[in-house]
């Protein structure tokens, strides 16, 4: 690229992937500024799941925010294929959360109800559903499961493949990709802004922090407050086995190579990324009861990742109200929102008004809830 960009997108996981290649497609001279492949990555340890279900509960615009992402997937898989080439492995049959006790299976019942209660908040058409509907969707099931939420609009992807998918768009799209790039700090310069790295500095009429858990320490550089923590989860892959699953679960999804996903925990550890043994057996035991049939499979990989969460755990989206052109895109949930992400919050990032139309999003809230 030559000349001056448009955007300068801080981060290369999967916001500012698909935030870039949202831009990119939309015609604006975009770079990306990523660090160096040791840093902490969300996007290379997550479950891949794109999940409605649940979503929402205490705040209804991320409800409809993320059904409306569910709804995009489909069209931003068949972008990725047919521009990059890559099939990024999308299903999406509806999805299951199974309870192996009445206690669960009541507090699931409750979740759902206080989801239809809010204002404004949209059909999900979640429901609960009993432990023999549950077993025609899925007949291995274990004989403890009582029952389940079901959600006809949850699915699945490979998320590895769909940042591969991203990346190989963000090169078609002419959009620079700098690795290696740490950003130390930012600057306004004229109209925009001179975004300084180690290895150079980089002019951009606009700015995006989408640096994941990078985010709080660049915000206060442009007037932003991100107020987000880590947040650990586990998971384990087993051997390739036949077909078990037909429905990605909340904490088990069988990839399109047989392997069966074991999700996820989560856990308040600062930024240890380290494996606890007891959170790995916790999680291999409760989907043994869910599932039985993966009882004897052998584990082949397991780890650990940081989550990016926010107090609410809902997304902050924002443009800073002191540094017009800086802006902030970050959530807990990357892979459910990359439809949302390129195809409507990319562009919204080029027109006025994106304050307004992500009003629900501002951490501003945070300041109320502490006020208050
Ligand atoms: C265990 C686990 C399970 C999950 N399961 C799901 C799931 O099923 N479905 C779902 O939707 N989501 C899931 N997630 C969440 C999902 O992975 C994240 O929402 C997503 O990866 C966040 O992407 P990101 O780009 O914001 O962050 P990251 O992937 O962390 O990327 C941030 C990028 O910014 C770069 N960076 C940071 N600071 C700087 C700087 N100063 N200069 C330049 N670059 C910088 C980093 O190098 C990194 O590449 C899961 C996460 C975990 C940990």
């Amino acid at each position: 690229m030559t000349g001056p960009a448009d955007v300068v997108v801080i981060g290369g996981g999967l916001v500012g992937a698909a935030v870039a290649w949202g831009l990119g497609r939309a015609g604006a001279k975009v770079v990306v500024l990523d660090e160096g492949d040791d840093a902490i990555r969300a996007s290379r340890g997550n479950f891949g799941l794109v999940w409605v279900q649940g979503k929402g509960d205490g705040m209804p615009e991320y409800a409809a925010w993320t059904r409306n992402s569910a709804t995009r997937w489909p069209e931003l898989a068949a972008a990725i294929a047919e521009e990059e080439g890559v099939d990024v492995g999308l299903r999406q049959p509806g999805g299951l959360e199974p309870f192996l006790d009445q206690t669960e299976m009541d507090a699931g019942e409750l979740e759902i109800r206080r989801m239809h209660n809010q204002p404004g908040v949209g059909a999900n058409d979640a429901r609960i559903i009993d432990a023999g509907e549950a077993r025609v969707l899925e007949p291995l099931l274990g004989p403890e499961v009582v029952g389940a939420t079901y959600c006809p609009h949850d699915g699945h992807v490979n998320p590895l493949y769909l940042l591969r998918g991203l990346h190989a768009g963000l090169a078609h799209h002419r959009v620079d990709y700098r690795l290696n790039h740490r950003v130390e700090r930012i600057e306004r310069a004229g109209s925009g802004y001179n975004v300084v790295t180690e290895r150079g500095t980089v002019y951009g009429g606009k700015v995006v922090l989408a640096a994941g858990l990078g985010n709080g320490r660049l915000g206060p550089m442009v007037g932003l407050d991100v107020p987000t923590a880590p947040d650990r989860g586990h998971i384990l892959v087993t051997e390739r086995l036949g077909p078990l699953l037909s429905h990605p679960l909340t904490r088990l999804r069988q990839t399109e190579e047989g392997t069966v996903m074991i999700g996820a925990s989560s856990d308040h550890v600062g930024y240890d990324t380290s494996l606890d043994f007891a959170t790995v057996a916790r999680l291999a035991a409760r989907a043994r009861r869910v599932l039985p049939a993966i009882g004897r499979a052998r584990i082949v990989r397991s780890w650990s990742a940081l989550r990016i969460m926010s107090p609410d755990g809902f997304p902050i989206y924002a443009e800073s109200e002191t540094s017009q052109g800086a802006y902030v895109v970050t959530c807990h949930s990357g892979v459910t929102l990359a439809a949302a992400h390129a195809l409507d919050l990319a562009p919204a990032l080029l027109r006025d008004g994106f304050n307004e139309t992500f009003a629900a999003f501002s951490p501003g809230r945070f300041k109320a809830t502490a006020a208050a």
